[in-house]
């Protein structure tokens, strides 16, 4: 008989059965001390020495060791960033890049974006002259790499989060393997969380290649801090559960009600499944028996103020529920946490090369990632993990590790950015993990049809250069580019802004027919780009109003950055020579210029068709309007007004 820990008394939904432990932890104090008591802290001279005497090395080291915080302070320390050279740490995440680079300033006791300084797309937190330690994702250097081929300035590069495999991850250690064979004084430090340091080392092997003879040792060192979690009980449920969240919910109010104080970390999959949870739980919070809790969305474009109750310490007698997205499994640590319950899916990106469709789609995640879940509970004190799946789904359905993003992506992006570098091979470059040939011959195709490769794959002059400069999708950067003609500059800089950030509408808050009327306001026929201009005047009318946006169901944070990537692309467009026009209220211009980016994408309704489904002209792929596009709520209505008509032309006949 296997013990029974959590039981619900009200109707007995839950059940989990015990099982083996897992690790991973320690405690508060100033924050000197706390530096000093991370496990990265005792292999400061062994790291210190590897940097100085091989091209690469290679961190392995579990989460929350210190990797990120305290590495590119030692090599701070030890002069890599005397003579105007700079110390760059890359992170696959943007919320991570800022969390982290205020961590590290706030130890250093220097003001961020001074000394210590970070650069996500959109956002430049660095001064010229002070910052000699810069955290950045890894998509701003590789951007950063079109100015800097050699990426001259930087003394180290430390490339983290390496085992996330993210897509720019995967073109940036590509191509600093081909810096380091023109640079030996560059040195690069590859961290992650998981051991597949091995293959990660055969990568940057030199033995495949032969360099220049004065490169310092040429096999990459390889070296494991070991971590000192603290032991973490698993549960498992005994049953399927059919519905996640209130899975979720369930285990929260058990823990809450049963177990020693201790925070609450939960990994769902993404802001629309965290908000409802949130809300569901804070309903439940309100009732007298749940008091002390307190629940926290995270994930990325959250506002910063948020961010920061994330990482402020939980006040006395209260208990802090965090609702996460996969980024607080490795990227960000929070202290406080105990409990740990998995939901055993995340958010992933596939991408179908056949049909040219790339998905957001919720999948279970790999054994890998469950266990790097569950260590997260054993910081402080042995810990409990509670996985809202079986044990048997565990041991046997759930596959061992993630795929590399750059094998189930979209590569148009990536193959621009390549040929801007100048490298022209794209199907011989050196990938850690090679891509389809199906994908990268799409992404080729897509190109040429944009006109931005010519006949020979190369970059056109000068739309192919243009279109490589602007920082963002292809498509959309041709949408700017087309703009000139049509005599729209402003208002499609406009849209391609809104384009950049998550969502305009504030989301659900429990008011979804509300929520639908409001967007019916600024509704176009045109459809959602159209809408958005909408979105934008009206804001800018109200004198950019947090009122005006709460009333209107928007959301103010996306609108104020909305405003700021505008201005960026602005001054983007001007340094491109594109003349800055508004075409005062002719859609047709807006909508022409739109098509001109984005016409792969073209689809038809199908005749016929009562349920609303268009086929694309490309490979009649079956799409449907989704339902949060404005379009969604119109084609409805424009049927029931067709019904209408023919009724009436009935009547009168
Ligand atoms: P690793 O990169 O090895 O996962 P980190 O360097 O990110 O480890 O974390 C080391 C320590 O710094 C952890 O104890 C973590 O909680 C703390 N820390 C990191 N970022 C912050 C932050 N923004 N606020 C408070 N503590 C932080
Ligand atoms: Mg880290």
């Amino acid at each position: 008989e296997k013990p029974r820990i959590v039981d619900d008394e009200e109707g007995g939904v839950l059940f989990y059965t015990a099982s083996a432990s897992s690790s991973s932890g320690y405690g508060f104090a100033s924050l000197e001390k706390q530096r000093q008591r991370l496990p990265v802290y005792k292999y400061r001279t062994a790291i210190l020495y590897l940097v100085e005497t091989h091209a690469t090395t290679i961190v392995v080291g579990e989460t929350g060791s210190g990797k990120t915080t305290q590495i590119p302070q030692y090599l701070k320390e030890a002069g890599w960033a005397e003579g105007g050279r700079l110390i760059a740490c890359t992170q696959p995440r943007r919320l991570a890049v800022q969390a982290v680079a205020s961590r590290v300033a706030e130890e250093m006791g220097v003001k961020l974006g001074e000394e210590v300084g970070y650069t996500i797309r959109f956002e430049d937190v660095t001064n010229n002259d002070l910052t000699r330690v810069k955290f950045l994702t890894d998509g701003v250097l590789l951007r950063e790499m079109m100015d800097d081929p050699l990426l001259s300035k930087y003394s180290v590069i430390m490339v983290d989060e390496a085992h996330e495999r993210s897509l720019s991850t995967d073109i940036l250690l590509g191509l600093l393997k081909k810096i380091q064979r023109r640079r030996p004084e560059l040195r690069l430090i590859i961290s992650s969380a998981t051991i597949e340091a091995k293959a990660m080392a055969a990568f940057f092997s030199t033995r495949r290649h032969r360099g220049p003879d004065d490169i310092p040792k040429k096999e990459p060192a390889i070296l494991s801090v070991e971590g000192r979690g603290f032991n973490v009980q698993i549960f498992y449920v005994e049953a399927p559960v059919p519905d996640y969240l209130r899975a979720v919910v369930l285990t929260v109010l058990s823990i809450h009600d049963k177990e020693p104080m201790g925070d609450i970390l939960v990994f769902l999959t993404g802001q629309d499944d965290i908000d409802a949870a949130v809300q569901l739980l804070t309903e439940e919070a309100q009732s007298s028996r749940n008091q002390g809790l307190i629940v926290l969305p995270l994930y990325s474009g959250l506002p910063r103020a948020d961010q920061d109750l994330i990482f402020s310490p939980t006040p006395r007698g209260k208990r802090k529920v965090v609702m996460s997205t996969n980024i607080a499994e490795t990227s960000l640590t929070l202290e406080g946490v105990v409990y740990v319950i998995d939901s055993g899916f995340s958010k992933q990106r596939f991408y179908n090369p056949i049909t040219d469709i790339e998905n957001l789609i919720v999948a279970p995640v790999s054994k890998a990632s469950a266990r790097q879940r569950t260590g997260r509970a054993g910081r402080i004190r042995p810990g409990k993990c509670y996985r809202l799946y079986t044990e048997e789904y565990f041991i046997k359905e759930m596959p061992a590790d993630g795929i590399p993003e750059i094998q189930r992506s979209n590569l148009v992006s990536c193959v621009i950015q390549l040929k801007a570098l100048g490298i022209d091979n794209i199907l011989g470059f050196d990938w850690p993990a090679s891509p389809s040939p199906e994908a990268l011959i799409r992404a080729l195709e897509v190109l040429y049809s944009l006109g931005v490769l010519d006949d020979d794959a190369k970059l056109t002059s000068p739309a192919g250069f243009q279109v490589a400069e602007i920082p963002l999708d292809p498509m959309i950067s041709k949408m700017i580019l087309a703009s000139i003609e049509f005599g729209c500059s402003e208002e499609v800089i406009t849209i391609a802004a809104v384009l950049s950030i998550q969502s305009v509408w504030f989301p659900g808050r429990g008011a979804q027919k509300e929520m639908d009327e409001a967007k019916l306001r600024f509704a176009a026929a045109e459809g959602d780009h159209v809408t958005f201009l909408n979105v934008y005047k009206g804001f800018l009318e109200s004198g950019k109003s947090s009122n005006w946006c709460h009333k209107n169901f928007v959301n103010y944070h996306a609108m104020r950055k909305v405003a700021e990537i505008r201005l960026q692309l602005r001054r983007i467009a001007q340094r491109l020579g594109i003349v800055l026009k508004s075409c005062e209220g002719d859609m047709q211009a807006v909508r022409k210029a739109i098509t001109a980016g984005f016409f792969a994408n073209a689809c038809r309704l199908e005749p016929f068709s009562h349920n609303g489904l268009y086929k694309t002209i490309r490979s009649s792929q079956e799409v449907y309007i989704h339902p949060s596009s404005v379009l969604f709520r119109l084609v409805q209505i424009t049927h029931y007004i067709i019904v209408l008509v023919h009724e009436q032309l009935r009547g009168t006949m």
